[in-house]
């Protein structure tokens, strides 16, 4: 599922990228995402990302103009599993 260009109306165009591991099957994947859209983690308090689950995952959402969409894993589809190993911007 492609959050930035089908839920949104706005033009693909991805900013930053982030690698996620699943600690349900293992496998890592990345997702692209526009600067529109914050990822966190849904039950994250504060920008410090307080209570991350670091053995059994997290699950996570790309913010859209203030509605939640769940990021699932590319190989399992569980959306309770997921934590991330890397972010960082992608170069124009
Ligand atoms: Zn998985």
């Amino acid at each position: 599922m492609e959050y930035y260009s089908d839920l949104n109306a706005l033009p693909y165009d991805p900013v930053f990228e982030i690698e996620f591991e699943c600690k349900n099957c293992g496998k890592e994947f990345s997702r692209k995402f526009d600067s529109n859209v914050e990822v966190r983690p849904a039950g994250a308090i504060g920008p410090n990302f307080r209570g991350i689950d670091e053995v059994h995952g997290n699950r996570y959402v790309a913010v859209i103009d203030g509605d939640k969409y769940p990021i699932e894993c590319d190989n399992c589809d569980i959306d309770t599993s997921l934590y991330e190993l890397n972010r960082e911007p992608l170069n124009k």
